[in-house]
């Protein structure tokens, strides 16, 4: 007979772990299973740091559930004794009608969060490693930092471990099988059964959801680390982090030097271009660290020194670069968490939340309509 269990959750990164802590915290009978070790390189949540923000300017309906993903970052630092969450503030930077500037202004005002509005020479004043044009503003949103997604993922881990749950790595799991008495999950080396099965399996999650096959489509995205030249300007005390709308050239974001490899920055999506989850992420070439050198020497010229590392990372998109987070139309019993478009990371601790409650009652009083299979196909159907 296979082991039973009320829940099984199939990937373990950020999505999955934070589900398998939730529903563990909630005394569920739970087990995790991931094909690999956590936080690992093929997966989307390593590179020590990620962006938190809370006036988001891709759409004010974002805000309530960052208030709650704020809550619970606080949380599981408070269970771990641990700092996960950093606040820097976090500028946002780009022409007035800019998306990035308007769409925070807009956020802001709706949700009443405080705000503050920079000019070059004020930029120059108290943050200097920044450079702008004269038709240029910064927004600074006091409340943003930065993550450590590698401790937010072992820190879930090891809470969901705490709590009684199962944790398999190294296993990689072959089906997801609905039968009438359950759901059973197939791996490499087991059989389990469940009565509810939460899929969070990152770029990977076309091979066990066929609905996202070709929705959800995982992309090269480099980021690079440069020891700064002047180190007084770029400590988290003083350079916030950031992100810049570049017009047609893109946004880009980063990150103050936070560790001994200096300040990080990246392209939001990159180049776009589609990889194949099951090969190696392709090596980080002339192409991909050209564009970053030009980007730090251009608007960051105290933070560009030596470049000393480059890595790559998956972006897996839907093609509304939004969320997906729902029960599978075909059999309810099954939960599915998309990898989030390249911007999921700050909301691990609130989709948890949310996944066990799919799991355990089908449904959440946290506000997911917008990252329904119902919205993902209107937005794909032809206007
Ligand atoms: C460079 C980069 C920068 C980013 N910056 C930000 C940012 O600043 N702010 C932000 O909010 N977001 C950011 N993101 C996005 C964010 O990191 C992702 O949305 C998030 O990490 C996705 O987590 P996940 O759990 O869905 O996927 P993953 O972390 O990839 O986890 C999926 C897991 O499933 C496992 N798995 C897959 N298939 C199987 C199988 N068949 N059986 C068992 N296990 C399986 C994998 O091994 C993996 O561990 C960034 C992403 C990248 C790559």
């Amino acid at each position: 007979m296979p082991a039973h269990f009320d829940v099984a959750v199939v990937g373990l990164g950020a999505m999955g772990s934070a589900a398998v802590a939730h529903l563990a915290a909630r005394g569920v009978k739970v087990i995790g299973i991931d094909a690999y070790y956590p936080a690992h390189a093929l997966s989307s949540s390593h590179g020590d740091s990620r962006l938190i923000r809370l006036g988001y300017f891709e759409d004010p309906s974002y805000v309530p559930l960052l208030l709650r993903a704020y809550a619970n970052w606080r949380a599981l630092e408070a269970r771990l004794r641990e700092d996960i969450l950093t606040i820097t503030g976090v500028l946002q930077i780009g022409k007035p009608d800019s998306k990035i500037v308007s769409g925070t202004r807009k956020s802001c005002t709706l949700h009443n969060l405080p705000l503050e509005t920079l000019g070059p020479d004020e930029m120059r004043r108290r943050f200097p490693v920044f450079s702008l044009d004269e038709d240029e503003v910064a927004l600074l949103d006091p409340q943003g930092g930065y993550l450590r997604p590698e401790a937010a993922v072992m820190g879930y881990l090891k809470l969901a471990a705490a709590d009684g749950a199962a944790l398999h790595f190294g296993e990689r799991v072959t089906a997801v099988e609905p039968s009438e008495t359950g759901v059973s999950i197939v791996s490499g080396t087991g059989r389990y059964t469940a009565a509810k099965v939460i899929v969070a399996t990152g770029s990977w999650i076309g091979e066990l959801v066929p609905a996202l096959r070709d929705h959800a489509v995982p992309i090269k995205q480099v980021v690079s680390w440069y020891q700064p030249v002047d180190g007084f300007v770029t400590t988290p005390q003083r350079m916030p982090v950031f992100i810049r709308d570049e017009g047609e050239n893109g946004s880009f974001f980063g990150f103050p030097a936070i560790g001994v490899d200096g300040v990080k920055v990246g392209r939001h999506a990159h180049f776009r271009e589609p990889i194949d989850p099951n090969q190696p992420n392709p090596a980080v070439n002339e192409r991909d660290t050209n564009l970053l050198d030009s980007f730090i020497r251009h608007r960051l010229p105290a933070a560009a020194g030596l470049r000393v590392r480059s890595t790559t990372c998956r972006y897996t998109m839907l093609p509304s670069e939004d969320f997906l987070l729902d029960l599978l139309p075909d059999d309810k019993r099954i939960v599915v968490a998309s990898p989030c478009s390249g911007h999921g990371f700050k909301f691990t601790s609130v989709v948890g939340e949310i996944l066990a409650d799919l799991a355990l009652d089908g449904g959440t009083d946290l506000p997911i309509d917008a990252f329904s299979f119902e919205a993902m196909d209107r937005f794909s159907s032809p206007a």
